[in-house]
């Protein structure tokens, strides 16, 4: 007998039928003799819903009210799926993220667990019931005003793993629509496989690179703790993907548990909710870069690929990258500082997406960069920007090539025609994988920060292939 979490996102409850599914499998494992606690979050399409209804009303809601508003849509799945266990005969009680003791920063609609509190729950599953817990939701404790936050899109899978750290669960077990973490996107890529074991570092690039099917905080959570994190179908029984603490000697997450790592890339991810900025002409003198990413940082705005070059005495271009949804605001911080600091334009592009592999098999072989690279330029895909840590490398292209790109480089490296291993393939423009970081081969959470850029393409420019190719898809859900 153990103790489970399992968290079901929003499609696994996303109506009555699916409501009862959840509930019989929650009452199977609990009577197999588990101790359950379930995160859930909001049905179906909600959490959009309650967004459009207040983007209604304003572009800019404020984020007070837009956490108030949100929670109540986990608050509603509680209740229904602890109803529905009820109808079921076992006993059940229901917690909001409050009441399951997850305490967070007061950063609302972006807040960060800062602790959590079993005991509640704890004695809840003593009395022998299953606990129910709202997903995405916790409370501010500072100041006693309890006030309620949401932890950012997809946040329950960090509520499922941080309460299965607290609680000492032996698995946390993240329900979804598909079967588990896939080698690439499976809607774009049809011989895309699914990966039975993955590393904690992998998969926070991962996730990080566009696989939403974890939020990254929760892999972050997941590695800390060392939690294993099963990511598996609530429509099926099949297994699904771990997501575990390995080594380079003892698994590859490719099936072979043990032997050096033959697989170099692990996963091709894709990311079309990109956006590029570009200051024109800044001074190039001590404290700029600080000035501008500082001024973003108080925003809160997550900056990922960053390039810098030099083109005149004592001036510089600074490109950089975000999530497209956060450009309106950043646009406004960026316009503001470059004013002050006498830049000479900003441009903006959002027909921009980021291709990445990832694997940690990359990082003791050198070549691995050039493949992907030239598996792009035997498609004519220009490079925008490059950027590298020890276990990814990432391209910027036009988004309009997105497809294509990830299709050619999953067939390069993941399919049953690949080429082969790369280090044949070292060129010399496996001089630019002198950018990855050569340190420790196990990769920790700390990876995601430490990628640095590396500039390729005149920065500012946009792509010389005006080709309408696919149309990007969005980030997929698997
Ligand atoms: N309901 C929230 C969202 O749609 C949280 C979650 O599903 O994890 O982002
Ligand atoms: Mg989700």
């Amino acid at each position: 007998m153990g103790l489970i979490v399992q968290k079901y996102g929003g499609s696994s409850v996303a109506n009555t039928a699916r409501l009862r599914a959840v509930a019989e499998r929650v009452v199977r494992t609990r009577r197999e003799g588990h101790q359950v606690v379930v995160v859930v979050s909001a049905q179906g399409d909600t959490t959009d819903e309650l967004i459009r209804k207040a983007h209604e009303l304003t572009p800019n809601p404020p984020r007070r009210e837009m956490d108030m508003l949100l929670a109540t849509g986990e608050q509603a799945s509680i209740a229904l799926l602890a109803i529905a266990i009820d109808c079921l005969g076992e006993p059940v009680v229901s917690l909001t993220g409050g009441q399951g003791g997850i305490y967070t920063d007061n950063v609302h609609t972006k807040a960060r667990i800062t602790r959590v509190r079993g005991d509640r729950i704890l004695r809840e599953l003593a009395a022998g019931k299953i606990v129910i817990v709202a997903g995405f939701q916790g409370i501010t404790v500072e100041g006693e005003d309890y006030e309620i936050t949401t932890l950012g899109r997809g946040g329950s899978d960090t509520t499922a793993v941080a309460l299965a750290a607290a609680l000492k669960a032996d698995m946390c077990e993240i329900y979804t629509d598909v079967t588990g973490v896939f080698t690439a996107d499976p809607r774009i890529v049809p011989q895309a496989r699914k990966i039975p074991v993955i590393s904690y570092g992998e998969m926070l690039e991962m996730a990080s690179l566009g696989a939403v099917v974890l939020q990254p905080r929760s892999v972050e959570f997941g590695a800390v703790y060392n939690v294993p994190i099963h990511v598996r179908s609530s429509f099926s029984d099949e297994p699904g993907t771990i997501v575990k603490e390995l080594t380079l000697m003892n698994g590859n997450g490719n099936g072979t548990e043990t032997g050096e790592k033959e697989v170099l890339v692990t996963g091709v991810t894709h990311d079309t909710n990109v956006a590029k900025v570009v200051l024109v002409s800044v001074p190039d003198r001590p404290g700029v870069a600080a000035r501008i990413f500082g001024a973003l940082a108080a925003e809160r705005i997550n900056v990922d690929m960053i390039v810098q070059t030099t083109k005149a005495e004592q001036e510089t271009d600074l490109l950089f990258t975000i999530s497209r949804d956060d450009l309106p605001r950043a646009s406004e911080v960026v316009r503001r500082v470059a004013r002050e600091l006498g830049a000479k334009d900003v441009l903006e592009d959002q027909t921009v997406a980021k291709v990445s592999i990832v694997g940690a098999g990359m990082v003791m072989n050198p070549g691995v960069a050039a493949a992907m690279f030239q598996a792009l330029a035997d498609c004519g895909i220009n490079i925008q920007v490059i950027s590298t840590s020890e276990i990814k490398v990432s391209c910027l292209i036009d988004e309009s090539r997105v497809v294509e790109a990830v299709r050619a480089i999953h067939r390069r490296f993941l399919e049953e025609n690949a080429p082969g291993p790369v280090r044949a393939a070292a060129t010399g423009a496996a001089a630019t994988t002198a950018a990855a970081a050569p340190g420790s081969a196990r990769a920790t959470a700390s990876t995601a920060a430490s990628s640095m850029a590396t500039p390729t393409a005149a920065a500012g420019s946009t792509s010389a292939d005006p080709q309408p190719g696919a149309t990007g898809s969005a980030a997929g859900t698997w």
